[in-house]
Order: structure tokens, then sequence, then C-alpha cells
């Protein structure tokens, strides 16, 4: 039997059309969300990052403030833009995109962001809010890929999570997440001693590793929901010289004869973290204004 492939495109696509419903209303009672990006350097994948992401934001009704900086600029600086962004009423959500050049101190960077308006919820306040089940800004990847298994599994309660990656971005607020969902969960990586075997414990097993195509087929336990947050680009001779394409951390073509149901790379985990960044800044807007959050 093959799984069923969990299609993330589509479902960040909904999840992009009720935002835009929602910022519609509010519109209506003169309050826009607002969404700044700030851009420092010239990375060339961090610059499609951050014009996709203003895009969207655009295309859900609200206002997108993109700041780009020169490579150089000092920490001073940039802290001196957070904290004009901190004050500005018209802005609920702030991105400092990362990485930032060397030289600049990301940590102290995302700690000066107003908490509040940290919609990437990576500000230290933010995870500890997670980490002890207050409300918090949850990471939009983590946040994404939970989505996907609510929506697939419905109460995910009891089940054996593993997450393979233990990253601040998106392994450790994914375990989490699976914590706060009553998941048994296990954390594996790249000191973990039998992955193959820790694997195969899971109903649930996240990967986010970036290592393209590590986890394969015989790893997985039959049924199981396989959530692949890799996004690896390997060669693709057979496309032609030089040719390219994305591949996650699992090998799809073996997983998905044993799994029950799994995320493509691309088309799954993939659109869902912007469509979760713009509902986060919708939800900081919401609880700026007082206004219940939505669902
Ligand atoms: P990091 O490099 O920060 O973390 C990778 C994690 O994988 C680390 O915890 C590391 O362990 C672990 N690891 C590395 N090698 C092995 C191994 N051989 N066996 C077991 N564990 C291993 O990556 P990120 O968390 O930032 O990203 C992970 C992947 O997700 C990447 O492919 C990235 O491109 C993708 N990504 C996708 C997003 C999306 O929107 N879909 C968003 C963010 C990331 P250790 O801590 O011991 O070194």
């Amino acid at each position: 039997m093959t799984a069923s492939i969990i299609d993330g495109k589509a479902f960040a696509q909904q999840l992009r059309a009720r935002v835009a419903e929602h910022v519609a209303r509010l519109k209506r009672q003169g309050i826009t969300p607002g969404l700044a990006v700030v851009l420092v350097g010239e990375d060339p994948a961090s610059q499609v990052y951050v014009r996709n992401k203003g895009r969207q934001t655009v295309e859900a009704g609200m206002a997108s403030f993109e700041h780009r900086l020169d490579a150089a600029t000092s920490q001073d600086e940039l802290l001196s833009l957070i904290a004009r962004l901190n004050a500005d009423p018209a802005v609920h959500g702030i991105l400092v995109q990362l990485p930032l050049p060397r030289g600049l101190n990301a940590e102290a960077v995302i700690n000066a962001i107003d908490p509040a308006k940290d919609v990437d919820g990576f500000h230290i306040l933010n995870v500890g809010r997670l980490a002890t089940g207050q409300r918090a800004m949850v990471p939009c990847t983590p946040l994404g890929c939970l989505m996907l298994l609510r929506d697939r599994l419905g109460d995910l309660s009891g089940a054996e999570a593993v997450v393979v990656g233990r990253s601040n971005i998106v392994g450790k607020p994914m375990a989490q997440l699976l914590l706060r969902e009553n998941c048994t969960v296990t954390i594996a990586h790249s000191r973990t001693r039998d992955l193959p075997q820790t694997c195969r414990r899971a109903d649930i097993l996240v990967a986010a590793v970036g290592r393209p195509e590590m986890i394969r087929g015989d790893w997985i336990k039959p049924g199981a929901t396989v959530i692949d947050v890799g996004i690896n680009r390997v060669p693709a001779p057979d496309k032609g010289p030089d040719k390219t394409r994305l591949v996650g951390d699992v090998h799809f073509a073996e997983a998905v004869e044993a799994a029950g149901a799994i995320t493509p790379v691309p088309g799954g985990v993939g659109p869902m973290t912007i469509a979760c960044l713009l509902a986060n800044t919708l939800t900081a807007c919401c609880r700026a204004h007082g206004l219940p959050e939505p669902e």
C-alpha cells in the first residue's frame, strides 16, 4: 500500500485565504495588519524568501514594510531600526531574515524585537512561553507541520513522535508542540546512537536535518505519518548538465511504500511556512487591538 500524499500547497492556500478573509474584516474596522521584514546583506536565497514574503503579505491584504540594509550595517544601526519598528503602531509583526552577515549578533537582534511582534517566535520570551505552556508566538515552520498533522490525524494524544533534528527554529519547537499535543516525544540528533531503530518507533516522524534523503524507507514504521521539513538542492543529471532538483531529508520513493501519509518536497511543509507567518501576523494584530484571535 502506498502512502497518501499530504498536500501542503493546497492547505497553505486555504490558510492564506482564511487569513485574507479575516484581514478584510479588520480593514472594514479601520485596522490593517502590517508585517515588517528586515533583510541585511545580499544573500541570494534570503532575497528570494523576502520577496515571496512581501508578495504574499500584500496578496493577503496586509501592509508589507521591507527594510533592505547594506551588508556593512552595524549592530547599533540594526538595533535602532528594530526599536523604531517596535514603536510603530502600523507594524504588528517584525521578522529579521536569517542568517545575518558576519559581525552581527543574531541573538541580540532577535531578543530586541518586542515579543508581541516576534512573528517568527524566536525571542527568548516566546521560546520560554511555548516551553511552559503559556500563550506564545509559535515558530512558523513547526506550526505549519502541526497544522498538517492535526488535519490528517485529528487528536495526536498518546502518539509516539520522533523529531530528527534539534535546531532552535525547527526541531526543538516542533518537539514542544508535539508534547503540548500529548505525544510521547523523542528528539534525535547527530549523536543519537541508533537512528534507524529510533525512527522505527514513530507513529509521527518529523525530519528536520538538512541531509538529502537520509531517512530510508525501512526506518519507517508501516502506516506512520511522515513530515519532511528538509529542503535540499541536489544535482539532477537526468534533467541535463548543471540541473538541480529539490529533495527532502526523507527518501521519498522508499518512504511512500511504508508510510501511511507523507509530505512531498517540494509542496509539503515549505508552503506552510509563509502561510503561518501571515497567520502569526494576523494573530499579533488582533492581540495588539484586544480583538478575538483567529481560530
Ligand atoms: P540545522 O542545521 O540548524 O539543524 C539540523 C539538525 O539535524 C541538528 O540538530 C543536527 O544535529 C541534526 N543532524 C545533522 N546530521 C544528522 C545526522 N546524520 N543524524 C541525525 N541528526 C542529524 O537545520 P534546520 O533545523 O535549520 O533545518 C533543517 C532542514 O529543514 C534543512 O534542510 C532546512 O533547509 C529545512 N528547513 C525548511 C524550512 C521550510 O520552510 N520547509 C524552514 C527551515 C528549515 P546536532 O544538533 O547534533 O548537530
